[in-house]
């Protein structure tokens, strides 16, 4: 078994809507990037490329990339589970924690666990999606973007 972490801050844009863990939550700004800017599934993939020794989201998919832009990372997580599969490896479970002041995430954590649950191909019982506030502290507690970690395990038949 191998454990792995990943991490990603987008900035908040109001020429977007916003979209988390490869769902559509309504009612407030986006978030900016080359892809759709889908931070929980970046550092999801992160964290699961990190279990693997894959390198990072940053190697695989280069925001320099004009076949990139815009893409969803929806797309970007199924190539990453299935490059790790190719390699014997199958998600045992993640954990992800978004830190943002607005908007709240418990309402919608269920559906994002059932999403990403869909995408690694596991129970829905193995994907954990909780919220935290910044208690109004920095960059995130002014509103100007959002931070999520991840953590994730990945198990395969012994060499
Ligand atoms: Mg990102």
């Amino acid at each position: 078994m191998r454990a792995g972490s990943g991490y990603d801050s987008h900035r908040f844009t109001d020429t977007r809507s916003l979209v988390l863990g490869g769902v559509a939550i309504p009612g407030g700004p986006g978030l900016a990037g080359h892809s759709d800017g889908d931070a929980v599934l970046h550092a999801l993939i992160d964290a699961l490329l990190g279990a693997a020794a894959l390198g990072s989201i940053g190697q695989l998919f280069p925001d320099t990339d004009p076949e990139l832009a815009g893409a969803r990372s929806t797309d970007l997580l199924s190539r990453v589970v299935d490059r790790l599969k190719g390699e014997g490896w199958h998600v045992v479970n993640a954990d992800i924690t978004v830190i943002t002041e607005r908007p709240r995430i418990q309402p919608h954590a269920a559906d994002i666990c059932r999403r990403i649950a869909g995408l690694l191909g596991v129970p829905r019982t193995a994907v954990s999606v909780k919220g935290k506030s910044n208690e109004g502290m920095g960059w995130i507690g002014r509103g100007e973007g959002l931070a999520v970690m991840a953590v994730a395990l990945i198990d395969r038949a012994a060499d």
